[in-house]
């Protein structure tokens, strides 16, 4: 299909996961605007079928060559002619292709690195909703941005929101613009109200029931236990160089107003609305136009009341260790990121508790030297997998046998 002039071109990393489905939404909504060249996921082949389906692109990818297979044998038969590839190589291709200018970075943790790297090499338009690539390469990443010339947006609902309070023309430098510091609210969790000697022995569904926003497994736990905030600390301060101590959360349940920036003079400029992942999805794809997103328009007769409260770092120790982490600099972040991901997956398939979690990622940040600069994507590796391996010997150990 040939594309119209200012159609733009999309690359979907994590097509079938929440984001990914959001995105299409959007897409669906506008099909003169956008067309979907590439779709890219792991193992849901049915869902990934039906989208190829619908949106017919040049290519779909799979995690490996059986599920490559049994795709190209349905999509043979329903006589659509999107070519199958498969693995971490045929990521690379999608982001690379010259006919792809924007790239959805949707793959949850650190199995989006890579292709969102290529993607910032290549010089694309990223919307980036991996927050674990940043947190784990914040300087590697940031690096090869600003050379390749890529514009970087941020989807994740605080960042965008921090993205559209700060001047149009933030060139990174907080000072200049005014910026005193950035405040990031986070719903609490679904735990927020929980005695903290009850977290102890809560379950995996209970920590993915989050009670405003319905997302992936991972970043449900993350947000239970607040690490998800933590990531998005270090997040902000790549993506808009304000220091950690500038850098404040704020738990708000009703997550309406997705975060805020203060400035000198004492305005406070913030970005509300439903908590729903179409609007920041929506903002970045057309930035800087705007376009609808099938969000219901915000009553603020309905909400009528919005609370605000200090996060308690006893009941979140999690949000203390991303701190540090940023604190300490050089691979501490990447440290934090690979440790806490072992953990989350530890805990969903039930071999540690919910408040191990924390606990983990404390034994492999005390075990590991942490100082060492990122100078390359194989020194972010290096340290990624040193946690990983440290981690899972953590959790053996709490767990002999
Ligand atoms: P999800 O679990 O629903 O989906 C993850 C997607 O990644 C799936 O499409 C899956 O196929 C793909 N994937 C997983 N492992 C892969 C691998 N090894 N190779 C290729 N593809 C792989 O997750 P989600 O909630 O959509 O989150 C995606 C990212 O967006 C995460 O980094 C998350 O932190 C971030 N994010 C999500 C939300 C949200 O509301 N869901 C909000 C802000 C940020
Ligand atoms: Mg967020």
């Amino acid at each position: 299909m040939a594309s119209g002039v200012g159609t733009q071109q999309l690359t979907i990393l994590g097509s079938t996961g929440s984001i990914g489905v959001n995105t299409l939404d959007v897409v669906r909504r506008h099909p003169r605007r956008y067309r979907v060249v590439a779709l890219c996921a792991h193992s849901q082949v049915g869902r990934l079928f039906e989208q190829c389906l619908e949106f017919q692109p040049r290519h779909a990818v799979v995690g490996d060559s059986s599920l490559a297979a049994e795709l190209a044998a349905r999509l043979a038969v329903a006589g659509c002619p999107t070519e199958v590839s498969h693995g971490p190589e045929a990521l690379l291709r999608m982001v690379e292709l010259p006919e792809v200018d924007t790239v959805m970075a949707a793959i949850v943790g650190a199995a989006g690195l890579a292709p969102t790297l290529a993607a910032a090499n290549a010089g694309k338009k990223i919307l980036l909703a991996n927050k674990e690539a940043l947190v784990m390469a914040g300087p590697v990443f940031m690096r090869a941005v600003r050379e390749s010339g890529a514009t970087l947006l941020p989807i994740d609902s605080e960042h965008n929101a921090i993205f559209q309070s700060l001047p149009s023309n933030y060139s990174g430098n907080a000072a200049e613009s005014g910026v005193l510091g950035l405040s990031l609210t986070a719903s609490g969790g679904p735990f927020l109200g929980m005695a903290v000697s009850d977290l102890e022995s809560v379950s995996p569904e209970q920590a993915c029931a989050h009670p405003n926003w319905v997302m992936g497994r991972k970043i449900s736990v993350d947000s239970a236990t607040m690490m998800n905030k933590g990531l998005e600390v270090i997040e902000a301060h790549w993506l808009f160089n304000v220091p950690a101590d500038r850098i404040q959360v704020i738990i708000h349940p009703q997550s309406v107003i997705h975060s805020l920036v203060q400035y000198a003079d004492g305005s406070v400029i913030a970005e509300l609305g439903n908590p729903d992942m179409r609007t920041p999805i929506a903002h970045a794809l057309a930035y800087p136009q705007r376009i609808a997103a099938g969000v219901e328009p915000l009553d603020l007769y309905q909400v009528a009341s919005l609370h605000f409260a200090r996060p308690d770092l006893e009941r979140f120790p999690c949000l203390a260790l991303a701190y540090r982490a940023l604190g300490e600099g050089g691979s501490a972040p990447t440290t934090l990121n690979a440790a806490n991901e072992v953990a989350v997956q530890a805990f969903l398939e039930r071999r540690i508790g919910f408040t191990a979690i924390p606990l983990v990622i404390a034994a492999v940040m005390d075990q590991l030297p942490l100082a060492k600069p990122l100078d390359s994507l194989a020194d972010v590796l290096v340290a990624d997998r040193m946690a990983r391996e440290t981690a899972q010997l953590c959790i053996a150990a709490r767990h002999p046998g």
